[in-house]
Parts: structure tokens; sequence; C-alpha cells
């Protein structure tokens, strides 16, 4: 079976968690400082390591002091992840169509959609594109909303020469199995706002205030304060320590992504009933490849004729306002539903070999042409 995402380990992970192990701290200590570390060299920003990407993007709304009464910019295009960490604050999220050449948030219809009580927008690195971004940053100066970059997709990506993380408002990264990097499960807020790494730093250990400090000289606090809500969302040393070793061997993941990605390109340029993204992968490392099926093509007959060639396919994703939870009739998204029925997501993973992706677009073609 060619699976559609694998998490991507070498020996040096293993020897890295093994360590771990036989020293006996397995909790957030030296390993997750020195991922922290790592990550705020990578970004040229300070990072926050957390238990998820769900909980970076949880906290992040939170301690920008996003809650109850307020509503936030969201494409209803992303994983139900960015859903959940909004509505987790008790703010709501208000669904927003997509720009249907970047899969990108719509900055016109996300206009239509502000109020006064609108507090924030969340551009969701689709794919680890980013799309018009700066358009994002001028819309929320003008509107003085915060930008909260969903960049999970998009570890690695740039916009304009500058790393994605190390400029504008924040962003939040999942290290979860199958992304850009793993450590197992993991997240990263990175931010330049000093007020907000504060908060994140405590609120990640149930608010325990300047706990992290402690931690990371190997002891903790036992006399303390509490003032604010917080989470168990810490990082532990085994995902640092996984962590770690991935963020060394990024350059050559990433190349592997970009190389297989363009690859597909290649392949399935100019064949009938694909449409193709046009990613500038010298910018984006992809974490995912999505096609677009020309309309009236039958996308699940599609998918079980690859599934009996051992190639397993997916749907990144169904729209947010589709589940019961954040489904609201009123909403107008006519790019998204548009789309939704149409994309087709390939198998992508630094693990895959040219022979398997040219494997892939032959009985994709040929799935195609007899459906
Ligand atoms: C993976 C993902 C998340 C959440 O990350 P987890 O680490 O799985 O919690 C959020 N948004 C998007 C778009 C994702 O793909």
């Amino acid at each position: 079976m060619i699976r559609l995402s694998k998490s991507c380990l070498s020996d040096t992970e293993k020897q890295a968690v093994m360590g771990v192990l036989d020293r006996g701290f397995l909790g957030m200590g030296t390993e997750v400082q020195q991922f922290e570390d790592a990550l705020t060299k990578f970004f040229g920003r300070p990072a926050v390591c957390v238990s998820t990407g769900t909980a970076a993007l949880h906290l992040a709304f939170q301690v920008a002091g996003i809650g109850t009464g307020d509503e936030v910019l969201i494409q209803s295009l992303t994983y139900v992840a960015s859903f959940q960490a909004i509505s987790a604050t008790g703010a709501k999220p208000i669904v927003c169509d997509v720009n249907p050449e970047t899969f990108c948030l719509d900055i016109k219809d996300a206009e239509d959609r502000l109020t006064p009580r609108t507090k924030a927008v969340v551009p969701v690195h689709y794919a680890g594109g980013v799309g018009a971004l700066n358009d994002i940053y001028a819309f929320a100066e003008k509107h003085g909303l915060r930008v909260i970059e969903d960049a999970a997709h998009a570890f690695g990506s740039r916009y304009k020469d500058k790393r994605i993380g190390s400029f504008g408002d924040v962003a939040c990264f999942s290290f979860d199995g199958i992304k850009n990097i793993t450590s197992g499960e993991g997240g990263c807020i990175v931010t330049d706002d000093q007020v907000l790494l504060d908060k994140a730093r405590d609120a990640r250990l149930l608010g325990v205030e300047k706990d992290t400090d402690n931690r990371f000289l190997g002891k903790r606090s036992w006399d303390f304060d509490v003032t604010a809500q917080g989470w168990r969302y810490h990082m532990s040393n085994i995902m640092a320590a996984i962590g770690l070793e991935q963020l060394k061997r990024f350059p050559e993941l990433s190349a592997k992504r970009k190389s297989l990605a363009k690859l597909f390109d290649t392949q399935l340029s100019n064949v009938p009933g694909i449409e193709l993204f046009s990613h500038n992968y010298d910018n984006v490392t992809p974490h995912i490849y999505v096609i677009k099926l020309q309309s009236g093509l039958n996308r699940e007959k599609i998918r079980e004729k690859l599934e009996q060639c051992g190639v397993q396919t997916g749907i990144h994703y169904k729209p947010n306002h589709h589940l019961s939870l954040y489904q609201d009739a009123s909403k107008n998204l006519h790019e998204t539903d548009e789309i939704y029925p149409r994309i087709l997501s390939l198998p992508l993973h630094p693990d895959l070999s040219k022979k398997e992706i040219k494997y892939v677009c032959e009985k994709l073609i040929e799935a195609i042409s007899g459906s």
C-alpha cells in the first residue's frame, strides 16, 4: 500500500528517544528547552512548545484575549482543529470562503463578514502555500484585528523571502506525526509579542507562574501562584528529542517533499480532467499534494479504483460549515462548496520514491479515463 502520509523517522530519532528514556526525565526539561532554542534560531523569533498544534492555536487565541462574545474570521476549508481551538475559548468561528486559486482565505469575503465583535483573523496556510498574506495583514491592521496564522501545513515555507513565523503577529505550527517535521505529537507558538509569550509559557503549565524556568533547571515550583486559566499543554522531553532530530533533518525532508511535488506537477500537467495548483516549490514546503478533478468526475469511484491498486488518497477537508457543531445554513460559501467535491489528495511523504509517484500518476490517469 502506498500511504497517503507517514511519519518518516531515522535512527537518530530512535537514539534520541532512548537517551531520554535512559536519563529517566520524561517530562518538560532540557530537551524541550533545547528544541525551543533550536526553533527560536530557525525562526529568528521566540517559540513556545506545546503538546499539539491544536493546543498552540487554543493558547494563542486565549492569551491574545479572545473569548466569549468574540468572533474570529476563518476559512471553512481547514481541519476541524482550527475551529475547535477557537470555540474552546468561547469565541465564535465565522466561516469564510477561500480563493479558488490558492485555497487560502478570501479577503473580500472575510471583509463582508466583519462585525464590531470581530477580534481576529486566521489565515490557514493550506498545503504549505500562504496566498496573499500581505493583504490579510493590511486588512487586519485596518480593522484592528489580531492575526493568528494556522501554519500547521507551512513549517519551513517562505513568503517574499521570509520564513513563515519569522514575521507578522502570531504563527502556530503542528508537529503531529505527519507534518513537515514531527515530534510524535506537538506544536509551537511563534511570536515576538512578549506579553503573549509570557502568558503562553505559564498557561501551558496549568497557569503556574514561571514554572517554565524551574522545569528547564530540572526542578518544579512548589510555592506558586496562579492568576489565569491554564491547561496541561506542555511538551515532554520524549517529544522534544524527536523534534530536535527532525529539525536537523528538515533540509533533507523538505527537499524530498519539494522534489516529489514537482514530479507530480510534471507527470500530471496537461492531463485531461485534472487541474493543478501553481505552487512555487522554491518557497513552499508542501505538506499535502492536492489536485482538483474536473467537475462531473466521480471522485469516490476514482478513489476506490486507486485503493484497489494500493494507492491511498485523502480529502483535505470536509468544510467545517458542513459539520453539525459549526453549520450555519445562512452562509453562502460558493467557492468552498464548488471546490469541496473536486479535491483529491495524493500520497506525499519523504519516504516515497519517484517510482512510486510515477505509479500513482499512471493509476490516477487510468482511473480518470475509465470513470
Ligand atoms: C494538523 C493541523 C492542525 C492541528 O495540529 P495537531 O498537532 O494535529 O493538533 C491545525 N490546523 C491544521 C490545518 C492542521 O493540518
